[in-house]
Formats: C-alpha cells, structure tokens, sequence
C-alpha cells in the first residue's frame, strides 16, 4: 500500500505554523481532561494507601481521567525502576529495589477493594533477577485469584530476556489475557526499545499463544514508521496467532525521549483498523489516545 502522505502531519508542517518559541501544540484530537471526579479521587487513594504503582502514572498516561474515572488502572509490579531504557518509556531506569514479596498481596487486596471486574497488570522489566520477576507475577496472579475469584486477569508481560522456563511461568497461571508489546516496526525496534528485539517479542507471543493463552499486542505509531512497515508488523502478530491489536499514537514523554515523527489522524487510525479486522484479528483498538490497556475489558470473548 502506497503511503498515505496527505493524513499525516509533518512536526515540521505544525512547526512551520507555529510562531517562534512558542511550543508545537498538540493537535485537538490529542487534548484531553485533565483527571478530576471522586471515582478518579477514590482509586488514587487505593493507590497511594497500598504503595503501589500504576503505568498509568508512571507512563503518563492521557487517559488517567477517563480510566481513573471508571474505577480502573493498571497495576504496575516489580517496582518502578527498569533495568531497561527504551527511548520512549516515561518509566524510571535504573538498579531496582529488591522484589516485593508482599507485593502480590498488597496488589490482590487493592483490586478486591475496589471491586475491579477485570484487572490489567504489567511490570517492569527486571533483567537483574534470575526469574526476570515471573515469580512475583505468578504469585500476584494466584493472590488476586484467591482475593477475587469472579475477576477476570490480563497480564501485560516483558520478554523475560527469552529465559522461556520464565514465561512458562505465566502460562501456568492462565491469564485470561496475555499482552506482550511489540511497541514499534522491525526497522524502528533496535531504537526505540534498545535492549529487546522484534523476533524475540513475536516469540513470546508464539509461545503463549501454543500455550493456550489469548493473546494481545500493541504497536505505537508516530515513529517514523511507514504504511508497509506497519502492515507487515500486523502480518507478523497474525502469523504468532495474536487475537487483539491496539494501535495508539506515540507521545513524548520528556524532550530526551525520542521526538514524535507524526501525528497520524484519526482516519489513518480508522483505516489501520479495518485493515487489522480484515487480516483476523479479533479485536483492533486503533484510535490516537489508544493504550494497551484502553478499553482493556472489552477484549474478553
Ligand atoms: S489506558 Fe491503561 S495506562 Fe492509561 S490510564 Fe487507562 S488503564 Fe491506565
């Protein structure tokens, strides 16, 4: 497929309309509210009394009034410090706290109280450790089992350095939903997410996907990917047996993250998804605020 240059618009087109020194606005499509409201008050709370940590504040996420403001978040695990550094990651890099093994709990008795029906949870990555974590994750997966049993479960899980006797971890558990990013295009991988690699991440999710699980993928746009990159990306999940996808607009969390290429409209992100509905998958959540987790319960089927 040709790409498509008249939906996307250049940082150097929107620069070009901006006066000097003032700072390239977002275009409306990526405004959003800013988070408010008693539901958004009472999960912040849970939060903050439990010590935990959630992507949505540590990724900075745009939907945290949305989300927040439903009940929902996403428990992040394993502490906040990465011993990764993708380029696009708000998340904190560096040597980890030693794992948590209250965690599991804390994590399991935040979610029955505030009686989330379907709990997304994700972590760090921590390379630093010989079980890359997946022990931690299992135990949380058991805990919130046991704490609430009608509560459905997506795990949105690293690669563990391609350590499978790890991932099999996971797959014993049996998530309802298993989610590994692939987060950007083969060419773009080696820059955007330094330490991991695009065959690497479609192993994973052969692997859980031969082990039964549902599986899920995301992929954010705007890094300078093109329309055959991306689709050739889609081919590759489908040829893993991915069965949802989510397409979101990339945002720079801080000028020493990698620099936004485009902005994609919402109709190219409404052409990606039927695209993506036509080659099998599922589910496709294409639209610019979209996040793996956006959305997350309507996934189940
Ligand atoms: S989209 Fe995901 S990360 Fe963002 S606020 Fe919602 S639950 Fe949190």
């Amino acid at each position: 497929m040709d790409r498509n240059i008249s939906n996307l618009i250049t940082m150097a087109e929107l620069k070009e309309k901006q006066p000097k020194n003032e700072r390239v606005k977002k275009p409306k499509w990526l405004r959003v509210k800013l988070p408010t409201g008693k539901e958004y008050r009472e999960v912040r709370d849970v939060v903050s009394e439990h010590k935990l940590h959630t992507i949505c504040e540590s990724g900075n996420c745009p939907n945290m009034g949305e989300c927040w403001g439903a009940g929902t978040a996403t428990f992040m695990i394993l502490g906040n410090v990465c011993t990764r550094s993708c380029g696009f990651c708000a998340v904190s890099t560096g040597k980890p706290a030693e794992a948590d093994i209250f965690e599991p709990r804390r994590v399991a008795e935040s979610i029955k109280l505030m009686k989330v029906k379907h709990a997304v949870i994700t972590s760090v990555d921590r390379d630093d450790l010989q079980d890359g974590g997946s022990i931690i994750w299992e135990a949380t997966v058991r805990a919130v089992r046991k704490h609430s049993p009608g509560t459905t479960l997506e795990t949105l899980i690293p690669d563990f350095g391609g350590k499978w006797v790890n991932l099999q971890r996971i797959i014993d558990v049996a998530p309802e939903i298993v989610s590994h990013n692939l987060e950007t295009v083969r060419r773009l991988t080696k820059e955007v997410r330094i330490q991991a690699k695009y065959n690497r991440s479609l192993e994973v999710l052969r692997r859980l996907k031969e082990g039964g699980m549902r599986t899920k993928s995301g992929i954010m746009l705007g890094l300078g990917e093109t329309d055959e990159e991306v689709i050739e990306a889609m081919d590759d999940l489908r040829s893993v047996g991915v069965d949802v996808l989510t397409l979101g607009q990339y945002l720079q969390p801080t000028t020493k993250h990698i620099a936004v290429d485009k902005f994609i409209t919402p109709n190219k992100f409404a052409e990606y998804k039927h695209i993506g509905l036509e080659k099998g998958f599922r589910f496709v959540e294409s639209s610019p605020l979209v996040r793996s987790s956006y959305h997350a319960e309507k996934h189940l089927f």
